[in-house]
Parts: C-alpha cells; structure tokens; sequence
C-alpha cells in the first residue's frame, strides 16, 4: 500500500488504485451517459477507471479520460485504465489487433492493465506488455486451478497482476483472496455493491446485497450507508474494488470510502455473512470445459 492508502503494488511494480470506477451500463438507454459519467468520476477523484471491449463504451470512456487530461484534472500517468480481451479474440493472432482495437477507441497509446475476461490464453497478451500497448495483464474470472495451471505453465514470462472476480460479503472469495495473496496477485472485485439487478445478466432469485440488516446496522454505527460498507470492507483486506455508477450522487458518495474505517468487529461480523451467492453466473459457459465457476474456489 503506498502512503496514502489509495493506491497498492502490483507484482510487476506498477500501482493500481484499491477503488476503480465501474463503467459497465445494463440499460441501453443509459449507455450514452459513459462520456458524462467518466468525466464527473474523474473529477470527484476516481484514478482508476474499468471497462472493457464487450461494454462497447470505450470510445466515450476514452475521451472522458482525454478530456480531463485536456483541461489539466489529471496527467495520462494518474489514471489506471483497464480494459479486457473478449473470448472471441483469444486466438494468439487475435489478441494484440484486439487490444490495438479498444486503444484505437479509446485513442489513448496505452492501457495500464489488458486482462483476459474469461479463462484462456496468456502467451499473446506477454507480447502485448513488450510491445508496450499494456502496463500490465492480468486476468479474470478464473478459479484457483486456472490460475495455477497459468502460473505453472513453463516459460511464462509474467504472471498476472490480477484476478478480477465477482466479490462481495455474499461471496466473499476468502479462500481465492489467500490464494491469489499468496502468489502476489491482486484480486479486483466486481459486483462488490451486490451487482446490476438486471433479469439475463445476474441471478434475481438472490437477496439485495445492500438491504442486508447486518450491514445496514454497521452503516447506522459509523453513518455512512450499507454501500460505503462494503466497498470499505474490500480495502480494508487487501482488495482492489470496482463500483459502477451512472448516478452522480451516488458516484461521489462512493469516493467517501476513504473517510471512515471498519472495527475488526465489523470486519467479523461482515465475514459472517459469506453464502456462496455468485449474481454472475454466466450460465450460458456453463458446459465449457474451462467454466471457472463450478470448483469452490
Ligand atoms: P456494482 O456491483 O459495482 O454496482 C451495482 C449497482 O449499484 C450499480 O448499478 C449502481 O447503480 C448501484 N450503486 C452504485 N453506487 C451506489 C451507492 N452508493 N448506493 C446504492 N447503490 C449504488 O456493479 P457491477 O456488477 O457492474 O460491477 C462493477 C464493475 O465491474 C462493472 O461496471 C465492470 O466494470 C466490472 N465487471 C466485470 C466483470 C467481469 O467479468 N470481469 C463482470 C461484471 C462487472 P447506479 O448506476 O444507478 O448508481
């Protein structure tokens, strides 16, 4: 963690800000407000932005990050910018025109970290790191063997920096989260505000993360709200978390994670409330061989 909390190591000695802006918009009507809800994101001072080549938004993510550089907010080093290879690029051969594709949107030289959105190919995206177009890579939604297999595989040149998975108090992915710490690897944490109740894309059979009554009382205790909780709980054990807004209030409140802190009763008490409930479950992978979801961790 660097001195002011805001920003941890990655094993290839880059920095990532533990909270990341969360650009992923289910409603089709709210999808032309990326450009308007980058810019605020950036200006109430997120540094860290995700998004990926499926949310088809990087034309107006990538100009929301240009704009505030433009007008002097933020230098191009100050943001941490993510974005991910989609499973129909995971030919070698694909990979770098992919990623030369999102940089073409985004018209921006670089992205901080290209990570594979679901569990495959890593060879191609070590090229990409070389040839500079990615800081770093990483990758995401992939279980404890997946990643094994990727950190055994021989020849590998660089590990991923990160595993970007569905986490929250309901799946709190303890057991992924001592996994990935023990290799060096940085778990980011999607879904963390209890995902986008959208009927296709999550589970909607599952509790409202944020009406729980056991986080509701620990944000009366600290009065702060039920989100704020649980973004605060991912920091405080050393993981990095997104939080989707297109709501400005919401966004700004959302930057106010930094202002209070969890007593280790809190943490506990927020531990407890662990019971596998994955919203993403991507069913339509699910009789892939390499369905990351079916082991425990
Ligand atoms: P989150 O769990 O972060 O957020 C869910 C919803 O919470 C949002 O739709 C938002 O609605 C609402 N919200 C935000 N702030 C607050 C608040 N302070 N109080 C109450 N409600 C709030 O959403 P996602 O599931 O989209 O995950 C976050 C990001 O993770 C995505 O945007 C994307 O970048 C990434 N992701 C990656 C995946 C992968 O496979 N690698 C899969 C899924 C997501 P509103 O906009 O109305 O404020």
């Amino acid at each position: 963690m660097d001195p002011k909390g805001q920003r941890v190591k990655l094993n290839d000695g880059h920095f990532i800000p533990v909270l990341g802006f969360g650009t992923a918009e289910s409603k089709e009507f709210l999808k032309s407000e990326a450009l308007e809800v980058t810019k605020f994101a950036i200006e109430v001072g997120f540094r860290h932005v995700d998004s990926a080549h499926l949310y088809q938004n990087e034309e107006q993510v990538g100009q929301a990050i240009r704009s505030k550089i433009a007008d002097g907010t933020v230098k191009r080093e100050d943001i941490f910018y993510t974005s991910k290879l989609w499973c129909t690029f995971l030919r070698p051969e694909l990979v770098r025109p992919a990623l030369e594709k999102s940089l073409k949107n985004l018209q921006l030289d670089y992205v901080d970290l290209y990570i594979i959105h679901f569990p495959l190919a890593m060879k191609a995206l070590e090229k990409c790191k070389d040839a500079g177009l990615t800081k770093s890579i990483g990758v995401s939604n992939f279980n404890h063997k997946q990643l094994e297999k990727i950190l055994n595989k021989p020849g590998l040149k660089y590990k991923p920096v990160c595993n970007q998975v569905e986490c929250h108090p309901y799946l709190n992915q303890s057991k992924l989260l001592d996994f990935c710490k023990s290799h060096d690897i940085v778990l980011v944490a999607y879904g963390a505000l209890g995902s986008q109740r959208i009927k296709g894309w999550v589970n909607l059979n599952h509790p409202v993360l944020l009406e729980d009554p056991v986080l509701c009382a620990i944000a009366k205790k600290h009065k702060q709200t039920p989100a704020l909780v649980v973004l605060r709980y991912q920091i405080q054990r050393g993981v990095v978390v997104l939080a989707k807004s297109y709501n400005k209030k919401r966004i700004k409140e959302n930057i106010k994670v930094f202002d209070f802190e969890l007593s280790l009763d809190d943490m506990k008490a927020i531990d407890g409330l662990n019971r596998n409930i994955r919203y993403y479950e991507f069913l339509i992978g699910v009789s892939h061989p390499e369905y990351p979801f079916s082991e425990e961790y």
